[in-house]
């Protein structure tokens, strides 16, 4: 028996200085915290993020209910219960909540309790974390995942509007983890060096996932050329791939898609990015497409789908009500993965495991407001997913998950693979 002594949840700060919830569970082992991200372009069909919409605090943005919520609903109930029984907890929570959307607790609420038990079972079990992971999963826990570093942010995540939020680098030609993060970090700053020249200081501002933000370029092709010089520069040519997200649902106005002063149609978004991928190395692009426009999503699956890699953010929101229905029209090939968009370590697991058993890809990801909870990195690790999203190589909210990363290639020596060119 390893037994839940306490839980006690807090309100903190995240990497945009919004309060975020953090819990600490307490059992014979010591203590156990974790702490829930926030999305800035989140989907309109995640599970709630309770706020306490009062103005006086943190501008609406408090989370004082949240913490309520498990302090006085949630622990009651699983104080003297066994940390190693993650399904039955989460489940748990599930019914003490009650809703289809966690309305009742909050996801904020629940997600950092889950995590803090996954913690605990771990350490209950005396085995690393994404070991325990594995095993809750049914997963020999061996892959490092081949990281997408954000390094130019647009959209929500720089201020901008109308525009493509992500532009990420991917270390395919890497021989391990830590050696792609050495070459993502190098073309990081050469990347600074060319934006510094050509808009000085103002070149070299940083968005929220730690990648410049340069307002000066607009147009994607510069984007990726400058990406791609940056890279050249460093001594990688060849090595490394490109993955988008545009999170088009931000640039989704009544059917019509706007980027910057241009306005697309569904199928005219598709051709867009038929277009890009004939002349750059693109592996992955990420909600290209808005969340609810399924038509076009099946569309560019049909014509783009045996290329590269499509995946669903908004559009699934890790509920696997919505891969069910996307497996079902062949709207894409992946799956991003948040936990907090679901809200409980055993419905993530679940997420990945109903794309992985449809040969489909889940990228494990971050949020744009982040904490020093490095969770995903060992979550990554115990499912095998082979990818993971975590911003730039640049910002301790960022680099918590790839240090812990190098930590877990180091720690697994010769029975860590990494799967470069063969992430998919
Ligand atoms: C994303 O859209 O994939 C993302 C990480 O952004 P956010 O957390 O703002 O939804
Ligand atoms: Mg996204």
């Amino acid at each position: 028996m390893s037994e839940i002594v306490s839980i006690k949840a807090r309100e903190v700060l995240d990497s945009r200085g919004n309060p975020t919830i953090e819990v600490d569970v307490t059992t014979d082992k010591g203590v156990f915290r974790a702490m829930t991200p926030s999305g800035a372009s989140a989907g309109q069909h995640e599970a709630l993020e309770l706020r306490d919409g009062d103005k006086t605090r943190y501008l609406g943005k408090g989370t004082l209910k949240a913490v309520e919520n498990v302090n006085k609903k949630i622990a009651p109930k699983l104080i003297g219960l066994d940390c190693r029984h993650q399904e039955s907890i989460d489940n748990l929570m599930l019914k003490i909540d009650g809703t289809e959307n966690k309305e009742k607790l909050g996801a904020n609420a629940v997600l950092p309790v889950s995590m803090a038990i996954t913690k605990a079972g771990a350490a209950a079990t005396g085995v690393p974390l994404y070991v325990y992971i594995g095993e809750l999963f049914g997963e020999i826990p061996f892959r490092l995942p081949v990281p997408m570093c954000n390094v130019i942010n647009g959209g929500k995540h720089a201020g901008q509007e109308n525009s493509i939020q992500e532009h990420m680098l991917m270390p395919t030609g890497a021989q391990t983890f830590t050696e792609g993060i050495r070459m993502i970090s190098e073309s990081y700053h050469h990347l600074a060096k060319l934006l510094k020249l050509r808009f000085g200081a103002g070149g070299v501002l940083i968005g929220d996932e730690g990648g410049f933000a340069p307002s000066q370029i607009v147009d994607i092709n510069d984007r990726l050329e400058l990406m791609l010089q940056a890279v050249e520069n460093a001594g990688y040519a060849g090595k490394m791939m490109i993955a988008l997200d545009p999170a088009s649902s931000e640039f989704f106005y009544d059917g019509i898609y706007k980027i910057g002063a241009k306005s697309f149609s569904g199928g005219e978004m598709v051709d867009f990015y038929v277009d890009l991928c004939r002349r750059y190395p693109i592996v992955s692009i990420e909600d290209g497409l808005a969340e609810d426009d399924w038509d076009s999503w099946v569309e560019m699956t049909k014509k783009l789908g045996r290329k590269i890699q499509i995946v669903g953010d908004d559009l699934f929101v890790t509920n696997t009500k919505r891969i069910q229905k996307g497996i079902e029209l062949q709207a894409a090939n992946s799956v991003l993965i948040k936990l907090n968009q679901i809200g409980s370590v055993t419905e993530t697991l679940n997420a990945i495991k109903m794309a992985q058993d449809q040969g489909w890809t889940a990228v494990v990801s971050h949020r744009s407001g982040e904490t020093e909870d490095a969770f995903i990195a060992d979550l990554v690790v115990g499912t095998s997913a082979g990818q993971i999203k975590t911003g730039a190589p640049a910002r301790s909210d960022r680099n918590a998950k790839y240090n812990q990363l190098i930590r877990i290639e180091e720690e697994l020596g010769s029975k860590a693979e990494y799967p470069g060119v063969d992430f998919r």
